[in-house]
């Protein structure tokens, strides 16, 4: 058994998790995968036995072997630590008669925090490695709205990494905007652009292919990176949760360990789902994996009949991390179904990229079809499936988490243990909850909204939320989109000259 990754799209080149977690994508375009994932199991009755940090360090133990014991523990303790509201990070609790698995709990009120904690965490030890040379690393992402806090709450204060965020001017909400703008810590900057976010990811690819701004950078031996969700960085920390939520059911008396349990999984680049992929390879009973999508129904198609395609509508709607037309990480669960066939996944890719489409064999469709299972929700049943979720089960549940209730809800009952993963705190869309609660919300700002949550259901925003009333601006530059690559530079300079 070797310890290596490689492509997806083909294996000439083998790298360590350490380099894979650096590189973010392959040369090739592919994704990093190991054949080896799941050749050793977990010890399912000493993760029943232990808590969310102890199964993280041995899910990472297993997933990144060039890894220091020491490394990975210094890294949990650091990722996981008290910026979580509760010391188990990603507890379980009840919902009806099934279970809601709630993943927002960190510093930014969603479940991107339980992987952006920790690959920063993971590029500090990896590009110490002698092959990276003590490169420093700034991170450069465009975001509309959510993934640009999460990236800057787990890059702060890491040391010889930086971060830069840029978001468009005006077109994120008011909250998302504080969230970003009170941003604190000496390698982070913020930067509002005069356009829309299609001009700011656009300009961000120019700046990752603009060779005379690397070589400017590399001679300050800085590099520039993304923290991409098809990072292996990002991908291997989500194994976690599943581990450790199958512990908490058996310590509830919920299920007996050995037995099988379902995963249902709101769905949009396919991360959060996969890594439920890797836990069933690891040792962990789980009988399906069903992937709940919003009108975006792309997976919902390919699911059922083995045809993905990307000509389609995209839908704004009311659960907008779910909103994507290619699901990147796929590509992984490709590979695995096609028993590692790099060449037919690589020719797949390309008529992706090419035709707009591809159609994977039919025993591969089966395959897949053997362990995941698939369901949409429209923005009104979402909105339904959030009012009913209240009422009936006194849960307030956020728009994203209801896409996965209103899927588990048209399930039948399989008999076994059912849990939904809960992606977001309902305060980071307090408007539409409120809405779908039936409160009119025309003219009323983000934090009238939260108050009026709170008023109407009782229970109470997160701190790091409604605290952000108080905090202060930190970053108020705004700058056209072609002076993006100049504040970069500007901004590497700051943090690592
Ligand atoms: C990112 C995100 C998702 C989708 O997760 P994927 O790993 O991209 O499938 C679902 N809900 C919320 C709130 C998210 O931020």
């Amino acid at each position: 058994m070797n310890s290596f990754y490689h492509s997806t799209r083909g294996t000439s080149e083998s790298v360590t998790s350490k380099q894979a977690i650096l590189a973010g994508i392959a040369p090739d375009g592919g994704l990093y995968v190991a054949d080896w994932v799941g050749e050793k199991k977990l010890d399912l009755a000493a993760v029943c036995a232990q808590g969310f940090q102890k199964t993280a360090e041995d899910v990472l133990g297993a997933l990144l072997p060039d890894f220091s014991a020491d490394e990975v523990a210094a890294c949990v303790a650091a990722a996981y630590g008290d910026q979580w509201d509760t010391p188990a990070c990603c507890p379980v609790t009840k919902l009806g008669d099934d279970w809601l698995l709630e993943l927002y709990h960190g510093p930014t009120s969603a479940f991107k925090d339980v992987a952006l904690q920790m690959l920063p965490q993971l590029m500090g030890v990896a590009r110490k490695d002698e092959a990276a040379d003590g490169k420093k690393i700034m991170i450069v992402t465009a975001t509309s709205g959510d993934t640009g806090k999460a990236a800057l709450a787990g890059f702060a204060g890491v040391d010889g990494c930086g971060v830069t965020v840029f978001y468009p001017e005006g077109k994120v909400s008011d909250i998302q905007y504080l969230q970003m703008a009170t941003q604190a810590g000496d390698n982070v900057a913020v930067c509002a652009v005069r356009g829309n976010f299609d001009d700011c990811q656009t300009e961000v690819k120019h700046i990752f292919a603009d060779r005379e701004l690397a070589a400017r950078l590399a001679e300050e031996g800085i590099v520039l990176s993304s923290a991409n969700s098809i990072n292996v960085g990002r991908l291997a920390p989500q194994v976690t949760y599943y581990f450790d939520s199958y512990a908490q059911l058996v310590r509830a008396g919920a299920v007996e360990l050995g037995d099988e349990v379902e995963f249902v999984v709101p769905t949009g680049n396919f991360g959060d789902v996969l890594a439920g992929y890797y836990a069933k390879r690891m040792g962990l009973p789980v009988k399906r994996l069903v992937v709940a999508s919003n009108e975006n129904d792309v997976l919902t198609d390919f699911l059922t009949t083995g045809t993905y395609n990307r000509l389609r509508p995209f839908n704004k709607t009311i659960s907008p991390s779910m909103d994507i037309l290619v699901s990147s990480n796929l590509e992984r669960m490709l590979y695995y179904f096609c028993d590692g066939d790099c060449e037919l996944v690589a020719s797949l890719m390309s008529d992706l990229a090419e035709k707009g489409s591809y159609t994977v064999p039919a025993d591969v469709l089966a395959r897949i079809q053997g362990v995941f299972a698939c369901g949409r929700a429209d923005d009104d049943e979402t909105r339904a499936e959030i009012r009913r979720t209240w009422e009936e089960l006194g849960v307030l549940i956020d728009p994203h988490t209801a896409v996965a209730k209103a899927v588990l809800d048209r399930e039948q009952a399989s008999g076994c243990a059912r849990v939904v993963l809960s992606t977001a705190s309902p305060y980071k869309f307090s408007a539409d909850v409120l809405a779908a609660l039936g409160v009119v919300v025309d003219g009323m700002n983000g934090f009238a909204c939260m108050d009026a949550l709170e008023a109407k259901t009782g229970t109470v925003a997160p701190a790091q939320l409604s605290g952000l009333r108080a905090a202060e601006v930190l970053h108020e530059t705004v700058a056209d989109r072609q002076k993006m690559g100049a504040f970069i530079e500007s901004s590497c300079a700051r943090v690592f000259l």
